[in-house]
């Protein structure tokens, strides 16, 4: 029998003792909360390992040994956050307070939490002695908030060998959204690809006091204006069908059947603009179903009598499953004409992983268990990128699950980074329990 209650007060404590160590990234400095948790999981019987990438950047390692008839599961989370403006914060962000049940700072979602919330399981692993099938891996790293070079990238380059597993649960997913009054739990299956480039316009120098149809500052200014009122292509991707096809059907009636109507390629822009009124979903739809691109930074000239010969934009590209830098600079030259040259800055593949497998039904039965009035658990995909994009280099697909209950007022998505994150302890306490039973679920079998 497992002491829920025990257990749930004891995540509590390890959350608010990871809280009140500072692990601003930059500079990171994990290396205190990564000692702190080898500490916690040494004393429970565990071998755990620091590796320290560089300097002060710790990551945390450890391994629940089942009997090797399956390949292991990785839990993996994160120890650097990002900053926190303490003015504009209710109570200390790295106070790690416990006010009307709710655990107060920088990092209670994202991702402490679900730190703690994978410690818990592994104590909890060692305490019962269960025998798995799969060795369940812990590791908690360095760096995400900065690309995860100094952390779960590292540990890809230095250490495979360590964190190797046929699945990696980590963010985001596994919390509850509020559809047309139903409750649907969202696990990230895919996030969207990276293309930075620069667009470099060239033209012929000259004086500023007699112009000329040649300015390069002119043809960049067209093209970076034609980008900003561009729509590139629609594009169907496997999450997002499932995901909207899900909360249509949880909305029922008039309103699912148009919400169903953005997979379609003729009607997604007209309904969009027209039907969906919260203009920040809008614009999330709009970015499931199209490769993005923000002009963010523009360059040109020195002197304001000169005519350069050159001006260049930055362009934030994002791109979805099955695009490539290709694909996308073929949308984007569509939209800007010929003449204009392109260098890629930073890309990285958008990633995706088929939520039709054993360990993504796991997690749902595991959250309807615990949540029966919860109608559908949905795959999901991020605009952003998080450190799925090292474990799809590694080969290790992965799933968001870092199972929580918020109330219905608070989003997940806008907690976090925000000011006075903080989360409920009813919902980690509903977490804790939802991955415990899911890891020991799908390690069994
Ligand atoms: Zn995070």
């Amino acid at each position: 029998m497992i002491s829920w209650d025990v257990e749930i007060a004891e995540a509590i404590r390890h959350l608010q003792a990871l809280i009140r160590i500072p692990t601003v990234n930059p500079p990171g400095n994990e290396k205190p909360a990564a000692e702190y948790l080898a500490d916690v999981l040494a004393a429970e019987g565990y071998d755990p390992v620091v590796l320290e990438s560089a300097p002060g950047r710790g990551n945390v390692v450890a391994r629940y040994r089942g009997s090797g008839e399956a390949p292991p599961l990785l839990l993996l989370s994160h120890l650097d956050v990002v900053p926190a403006e303490r003015e504009k914060w209710e109570r200390d962000p790295f106070g790690g307070e416990l006010v009307d049940g709710y655990v107060w700072g920088r990092g209670a979602l994202d991702m402490k939490f679900a730190t703690a919330m994978q410690l818990e399981t592994m104590l909890l692993l060692a305490r019962q002695g269960l025998p798995l099938k799969r060795d369940v891996i812990f590791a908690a790293t360095a760096d995400e908030e900065a690309g995860g070079r100094y952390g779960i990238g590292y540990l890809i380059d230095h250490h495979p060998e360590k964190i190797r597993a046929e699945y990696a649960l980590t963010e985001f997913g596994g919390f509850p959204l509020n559809v047309g009054g139903k409750r649907i739990y969202l696990c990230q299956t895919a996030e969207k690809g990276i293309c930075w480039v620069r667009m470099r316009a060239r033209g012929a120098p000259g004086h500023g006091s007699v112009p000329h149809q040649d300015n390069a500052v002119v043809k960049l200014a067209e093209a970076v204006a034609k980008l900003g009122r561009a729509t590139l292509p629609f594009h169907h991707t496997d999450t997002v069908a499932g995901m909207v096809e899900g909360m249509a059907a949880a909305l029922g009636g008039l309103r699912g059947t148009v919400l169903r109507g953005i997979l379609n390629p003729t009607l997604s822009s007209l309904i969009l603009r027209r039907a969906i009124r919260d203009p920040q979903q809008v614009r999330y739809f709009h970015a499931l179903l199209h490769n993005t691109v923000s002009p963010t930074v523009l360059r040109a000239g020195s002197k304001t009598n000169v005519i350069p010969s050159e001006a260049e934009a930055e362009l934030d590209g994002r791109i979805l499953p099955g695009q490539d830098l290709n694909s996308f600079l073929a949308e984007v030259r569509a939209v800007v004409g010929d003449g204009l040259e392109f260098e890629p800055i930073l890309v990285a593949p958008p990633v995706a992983t088929d939520h039709r497998t054993p360990l993504f039904a796991a997690m749902a039965e595991g959250l309807r268990r615990r949540d029966p009035e919860a109608v559908a658990v949905l795959p999901m995909m991020v605009t952003g990128g998080t450190d799925a994009k090292h474990l799809a280099r590694a080969g290790i697909p992965c799933y968001g699950f870092t199972p929580v209950q918020l109330p219905p007022e608070m989003n997940f998505m806008q907690m976090i980074h925000g000011h006075n994150e903080r989360v409920p302890v009813d919902g980690l306490a509903f977490g804790v329990r939802v991955l415990y039973e899911v890891v020991v679920e799908f390690c069994q079998k």
